[in-house]
This record gives C-alpha cells, structure tokens and sequence, in this order.
C-alpha cells in the first residue's frame, strides 16, 4: 500500500501539496496541512510524487 504522511519537524505550512493532491491533504485555518486520508490509490500515486517532490521543505513522505 502506497501511503502519505506529513514530517512536522520540517512542514512550514507553503500549503503547496495541497493544491497539488488536493483529493488527499485540505488547510487548516493556518495553512498547515491536513492528511484528509493517507492511503493513496494507484491512480494517485503519480501525483503524491508529484506532490512530495514539489514540497520546498521536503517535508512530504510517500511509501
Ligand atoms: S508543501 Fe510541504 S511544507 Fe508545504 S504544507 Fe505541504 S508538507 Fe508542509
């Protein structure tokens, strides 16, 4: 199962992956992300790669 998860000591809350995998990860009133559900269906995989690899503190995990 390919799954995304948030590494909080490096989020800066950019809020990019959320516009980038927006069927996965929602803002909080902050802008910091919210994991709507973790688990990442294959059609999704490309784009939490996508996501992850865009993320400017490399703070986005996907395996
Ligand atoms: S793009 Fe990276 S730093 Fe920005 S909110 Fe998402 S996980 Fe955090």
């Amino acid at each position: 199962m390919t799954a995304i998860a948030v590494d909080w000591t490096r989020c800066d809350g950019h809020g990019l992956c959320a516009r980038l995998l927006p069927e996965k990860i929602g803002l909080d009133e902050w802008g910091y992300p919210l994991v709507l559900d973790p688990e990442i269906e294959p059609h999704l995989v490309g784009a939490a790669r996508r996501a992850a690899a865009a993320c400017p503190a490399l703070a986005l995990r996907v395996r």
